[in-house]
C-alpha cells in the first residue's frame, strides 16, 4: 500500500503505458476541476498536483482531489516511489532536466 504524497513527500509514478507522473501535495490558490471527477475544487482545498513529466505546457499538469488520487489514478501506476517533495511547485516551471 502506497501512501499518498504529503509535504515533504511526493510520489513518482509510471503508467502501463510508460508515462511519467509526479504527484506533490498542494493547497489551491484559485478554484479548479478536478479532471477525473469533474468536481469543483475549491479555494483552500488540500489536493494532489499532478505533472506529467513527458508532456509540454499547458497540458502538463492537473488538479486531482486526493481521493480521487487514490481512487483513480494510482491504480493506473505499474511502479511508484516516494521521492522528496519540490520546494514550490509551480505550473509553468519544470522540475526536471
Ligand atoms: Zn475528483
Amino acid at each position: 500500500m502506497i501512501s499518498l504524497p504529503t509535504r515533504r513527500t511526493s510520489l513518482r509514478g509510471q503508467t502501463y503505458e510508460g508515462e511519467r507522473l509526479l504527484l506533490s501535495a498542494a493547497v489551491a490558490t484559485k478554484l479548479y476541476r478536478c479532471p477525473s471527477c469533474r468536481e469543483p475544487l475549491g479555494i483552500g482545498a488540500d489536493h494532489i498536483f499532478v505533472r506529467y513529466l513527458d508532456a509540454d505546457p499547458p497540458w502538463d499538469h492537473e488538479h486531482w482531489h486526493t481521493r480521487c488520487v487514490s481512487e483513480r489514478l494510482l491504480r493506473t501506476f505499474a511502479t511508484v516511489h516516494e521521492v522528496p517533495a519540490p520546494k514550490r511547485p509551480r505550473p509553468q516551471r519544470r522540475s526536471r532536466r
